[in-house]
């Protein structure tokens, strides 16, 4: 029997996910399909009957439903209560759990593009208190990283974030940045900025160490103004298509049985999409 899988967002139509699983399908040669289903918030509930039926053995969640679902889901783990957002969903035996990956996604890229990036890294500056922030805070803390400094332009959602979580995280506006700039071995844009060639005002990156990594979740364009002055002062840099691509490596193999590989074939493939 053909085993089915999705993405549910609203619009979906832009979701690189179909892509990223077809490839996999295909390489591995299953009897399985992956397809983007757009589900408005009104029909999510139904949509959650029809999953409990076993048509699928899962999915992914995106845009707007990743904390909707929540409620909906009959268990979710533990991970994503903390990340408060769900983007993979595992169906068994008529029972639907919740689960999210992009923390595993943002690892794996930083695992794969700056291998050893963590060991002995101390402070890490983060920049937003989006969806995505909470996802890399859990991740960092993941690695032991004990000081985390969350900078964005509205202080009180990154002060309810930081109360929210786990660990002690410090808190400041973005105008904060040249002054813990000098302490910081990795600097993560998960803001925003940086799309269509948007940059940070008075950000002054010459004054981070030498050895600082600085990475962007943003991955259109895939090299973000943040990453072009970075890399042009000589510091170490990562883009963010790889999260997208290790987030959907956790899902895949619950569905199909089959861990898939990110390899440069499958960035390829993707990358060739971002243009459009
Ligand atoms: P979000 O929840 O809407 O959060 C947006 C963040 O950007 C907030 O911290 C917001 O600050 C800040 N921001 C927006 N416009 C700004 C501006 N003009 N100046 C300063 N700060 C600004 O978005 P999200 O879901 O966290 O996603 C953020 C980005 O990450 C998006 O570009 C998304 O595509 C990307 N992303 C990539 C991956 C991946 O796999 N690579 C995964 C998830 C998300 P305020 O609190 O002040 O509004």
């Amino acid at each position: 029997m053909t085993t089915k899988a999705f993405v549910i967002g609203h619009p979906i139509a832009h979701s690189r996910s179909p892509l990223i699983h077809g490839s996999w399908i295909a390489e591995h040669e299953i009897d399985g399909s992956y397809t983007a289903i757009d589900v408005s918030p009104a029909d999510l509930p139904g949509f959650f009957e029809r999953l409990r039926t076993g048509e699928f053995a899962g999915g992914n969640v995106t845009i707007p439903h990743k904390e909707a679902v929540f409620a909906l889901c009959d268990s979710v783990d533990p991970l994503a209560e903390t990340i408060g957002a769900v983007n993979t969903l595992v169906v068994e035996t008529g029972r639907v759990h919740g689960t999210n990956t992009d923390y595993l996604g943002f690892l794996g890229n930083l695992d794969a593009g700056a291998p050893g990036w963590s060991d002995g890294l101390e402070t890490a500056i983060v920049l937003g208190a989006g969806g995505a922030a909470r996802a890399i805070l859990v991740a960092l803390q993941s690695r032991g990283i004990g000081s985390i400094v969350l900078l964005n332009r509205t202080r009180a959602t990154a002060e309810k974030m930081a109360a929210e979580m786990p660990g002690q995280i410090a808190v400041a506006g973005l105008e904060a940045f040249n002054d813990v700039a000098p302490l910081a071995g990795l600097v993560v844009n998960t803001t925003s900025i940086g799309m269509h060639g948007t940059k940070f005002e008075n950000f002054d990156l010459s004054l981070l160490p030498a050895r600082a990594l600085v990475t962007d979740i943003v991955y259109v364009p895939l090299v973000t103004p943040l990453l072009a002055e970075a890399k042009a002062l000589g510091l170490k840099t990562v883009d963010g298509l790889g999260m997208l691509l290790h987030q959907a490596v956790p899902g895949f193999e619950a569905w199909f049985g089959v861990r898939p590989v990110v390899n440069a074939r499958l960035r390829q493939t993707i990358e060739a999409t971002l243009g459009r």
